[in-house]
């Protein structure tokens, strides 16, 4: 289907950025890799007056790794995630969960900034930003702020970000060396959006139980979501069999998953249990 008409503008720096898309007064919008745009203006979900494509920016590509973390620039891409092998160790989790991100020619074009700002719920990256409670920072014409992953998603394509904000990196708290992961996902193909997908992580204490659980699902809510619940029942917990089934039984009782031509909210609730079980079963062989 064609598009329908925009201009079109590829600014060189951040400051002519943010200025184009403040002077359009919520009519134009940033474009990055266009794998979710693209599809939204072929199908008139979307029509802005005007694309600001962001490719020009200078620093949004960088992969930064430090004692702080991971620093994703807005730009780095799918493919780019892929090919760092310095990832694998800085943020495993991260790394497992793009592995399931799409499909080869998306992967070279797709980047974090364009799917966290576009906030599918079935999503791996949103997932992963608020399973690890990272930090969105942004900078619009007020200035640059961080919003904190839990903070930014509001509802289905929905976020915090105001119409002239532009996503300039994601900040991943550091990993530390031993921890337990597992992110495990159900899709009807490889490289489809998440039916049901869970992200989950543990520290061990000295007497050898989970400490720091953090518990994240997606494609059950609006938003990913992480879920207290199931952290409170691995946290002091030695993760065995009996936690871990417990664990699952948690995490379906807590979701209230929407129903669409995918799957019931039946299904859902009992396949995101299955995921985290399966998830926790990893993280703990
Ligand atoms: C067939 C298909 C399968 C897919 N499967 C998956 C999948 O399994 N998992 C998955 O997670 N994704 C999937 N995707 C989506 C893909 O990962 C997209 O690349 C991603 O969601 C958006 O990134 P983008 O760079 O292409 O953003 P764009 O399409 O360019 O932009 C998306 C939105 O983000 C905004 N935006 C982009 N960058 C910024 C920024 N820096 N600051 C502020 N706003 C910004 C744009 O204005 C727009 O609203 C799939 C896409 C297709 C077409």
């Amino acid at each position: 289907m064609k598009l329908p008409a925009f201009e079109y503008a590829c600014p060189t720096t951040l400051a002519e950025a943010v200025t184009l898309l403040a002077a359009h007064d919520g009519e134009a919008k940033a474009i990055a890799g266009g794998q979710s745009l693209v599809p939204m203006l072929a199908f008139r979900i979307a029509s802005p007056s005007l694309l600001v494509d962001l490719r020009k920016l200078p620093g949004l590509d960088a992969i930064r790794i430090d004692d702080s973390g991971v620093r994703l620039g807005a730009m780095v891409r799918w493919r780019d995630i892929l090919d760092d092998a310095r990832l694998v160790r800085a943020h495993p989790l991260l790394v497992a969960a793009v592995r399931h991100v799409a499909h080869y020619q998306i992967r070279n074009r797709g980047t974090v900034g364009g799917s966290i700002a576009h906030a599918d719920p079935a999503a791996e990256m949103p997932g992963i930003v608020v399973a690890c409670d990272a930090e969105i920072a942004v900078t619009g014409k007020a200035g640059a702020r961080v919003i904190p992953a839990n903070e930014f998603f509001v509802g289905a394509l929905t976020t915090t970000l105001a119409p002239d904000e532009i996503i300039t990196e994601i900040r991943l708290p550091a990993w530390p060396a031993g921890r337990r992961f597992g992110f495990e996902e159900f899709a009807l193909r490889r490289g489809d959006f998440a039916i049901a997908a869970a992200a989950v992580f543990y520290d061990q204490d000295s007497a050898g139980g989970a400490a720091n659980a953090h518990v994240g699902v997606i494609g059950v809510g609006d938003r990913p979501a992480r879920l207290a619940p199931v952290e409170a029942v691995l946290n002091g917990a030695r993760v065995d069999a009996d936690v871990i089934a417990r664990a699952a039984a948690a995490t379906s009782a807590a979701v209230e998953p929407p129903e669409d031509i995918h799957a019931s909210a039946a299904y859902r609730r009992s396949l995101v249990g299955t995921m985290v079980e399966r998830a926790l079963l990893a993280a703990a062989a």
